[in-house]
């Protein structure tokens, strides 16, 4: 099939013809001629199938249909995402399907002021790209109402859930004008996704499922070094000097201070680069991905709750400058590069202390990797000994790195990072040999004041351990 067969107006026909698309993927195919017949649909899909067209471009044909106007502070579609990225993403995408007609869009998210946002709804949009909090707060503002809404669209529910924003989300549906069409998207259905669907849509709706995309890995090219910590930013740099083919390189780092530490190595070596984590402002998380995408840089170094949800066509490596220690992590990290068909290649450096996250990986993926070159060892400075206060330094780090980094990257944004990050943390794996920070409870009591047992002698507690024998008197 190809998109000039589908019952397109010219302007959207043009604006297909100018990104680029030839043929609709699988998708597309299957949900645009139900939507435009104005059908509730239910999509099972994920990033990466072009399922932002498969909705946008029918919404756009029945925008342009209905002959309606948008009226002040008032949207006639609504998209709902749960991130800042994401939302920004499709907000493009629908500039781009729109640009040859006079159908506005308008995106809103939290973490920026929200002055310039307010303003670009005043006179009211057709198409609002939102993230849950920030629509609500602006909602509460009233600069502006869902009252007027044709269009209701719930992309990466799953990821909502596991966000936190269940409740938001209801709220959200509880504005909607009655009458509307709905879509859902999820990656994934699990019961409690299949309940909030049935909530949001009408009866029997469209039900279209695109396969996860044949786990591209098998397209993936993968080399392994076994590396030491502290010289894994000179592999990276060497690596980087003497292979100009790596033109698009997302590193992925398992911190912010890290992604930063890199990001100095590699600006020293004179190559282009940025990093994007929790600690940067939108302002400059926006701009390095922009500058990367228009590949005005040549890396960008990320950690996983920053690069969630970016989409950047065409990269060519991906690094894993540090194993992640859930291994499903690294399959979505290493799925950044060859999309649409094309071929990639993802390099993973594997420290001592990360034989354990590797094995794990291995297993996952079912994929042996094959180490890479080793004669680029021979450029790098010789290993350095590990002392045992450097060995107890760098675990405890990671014991650190494992346990608060998510929390704590989740505070330095406003409104979305908290949710973000519920879903991004999880809890450290490994049991490791070395002492746990020192808890409030192991302080010294005050004098004078007594610490609580539960089961002090005397306490009745205890006195019912003694009665039923668990204890000697
Ligand atoms: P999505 O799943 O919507 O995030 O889309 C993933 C990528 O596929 C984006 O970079 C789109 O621009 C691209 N894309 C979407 N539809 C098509 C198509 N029919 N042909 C080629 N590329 C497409």
């Amino acid at each position: 099939m190809l998109f000039s067969e589908l019952p397109l107006a010219n302007p959207l026909q043009r604006a297909i013809r100018a990104v680029g698309y030839k043929q609709p993927t699988p998708i597309q195919e299957q949900s645009i001629p139900s939507l435009l017949e104005g059908k509730d649909l239910l999509g099972i899909a994920q990033t990466g199938t072009g399922k932002t067209a498969a909705f946008a471009l029918p919404i756009l044909q029945l925008l342009l249909d209905s002959g309606k106007f948008r009226a002040p502070k008032t949207c006639r579609a609504l998209i709902l995402l749960p991130t800042r990225e994401l939302a920004i993403q499709v907000a493009d995408c629908f500039k781009q399907y729109a640009q040859f007609t006079a159908i506005s869009t308008t995106c809103i998210f939290g973490g920026v002021g929200d002055a310039s946002q307010k303003n670009s709804l005043i006179r009211g949009v057709d198409v609002l790209v939102a993230t849950p909090g920030r629509l609500l707060d602006l909602i509460g503002q009233k600069a502006v109402s869902l009252k007027a809404l044709e269009f209701f669209v719930l992309d990466e529910a799953d990821r909502m859930l596991d966000m936190g924003f269940i409740h938001d989300i209801r709220k959200v549906v509880a504005l909607l004008p009655q009458k509307r069409q709905n879509l859902f998207f999820s990656a994934t259905m699990p019961d409690d996704i299949t309940k909030l669907a049935a909530t949001i849509l009408r009866p029997n709706p469209v039900r279209v499922e695109v396969a996860l995309q044949s786990t591209p890995i098998e397209r993936i090219r993968q080399e392994l070094y076994r590396i030491d910590k502290c010289r894994k930013g000179a592999l990276l740099k060497e690596l980087l000097l003497e292979h100009p083919e790596m033109k698009k390189v997302l590193v992925f780092s398992r911190t912010k201070h890290g992604a930063d530490k890199v990001t100095r190595v590699l600006e020293k070596a004179g190559v282009k680069c940025a990093a994007i984590h929790g600690n940067k402002s939108q302002t400059r998380r926006q701009e390095a991905l922009k500058n990367f995408k228009e590949e005005k840089i040549r890396v960008l170094v990320a950690t996983d709750i920053a690069a969630r949800g970016i989409d950047v066509d065409d990269v060519s490596h991906v690094f894993n400058y540090d194993l992640p220690d859930v291994p499903e992590t690294f399959v979505h990290r290493i799925g950044r590069t060859a999309r649409a068909g094309k071929d990639g290649i993802a390099i993973s450096f594997c420290a001592p202390d990360e034989e354990q996250d590797l094995r794990a990986i291995e297993k996952l993926t079912k994929i042996k990797i094959p180490e890479g070159d080793k004669a680029i060892f021979e450029k790098l400075p010789p290993p350095q000994k590990e002392t045992p206060e450097s060995e107890m330094r760098n675990a405890r780090g990671r014991f650190h790195q494992q346990s608060r980094q998510p929390k704590k990257e989740a505070r330095s944004s406003k409104n979305e990072a908290r949710p973000e990050n519920r879903g991004g943390s999880s809890p450290p794996k490994k049991a490791l040999n070395q002492p746990a920070p020192q808890q409030k409870s192991e302080q010294p009591p005050k004098p004078g004041h007594h610490k609580r047992h539960r089961n002090r002698p005397g306490s009745r507690a205890r006195r019912r351990m003694r009665e039923s024998g668990d204890i000697p008197n």
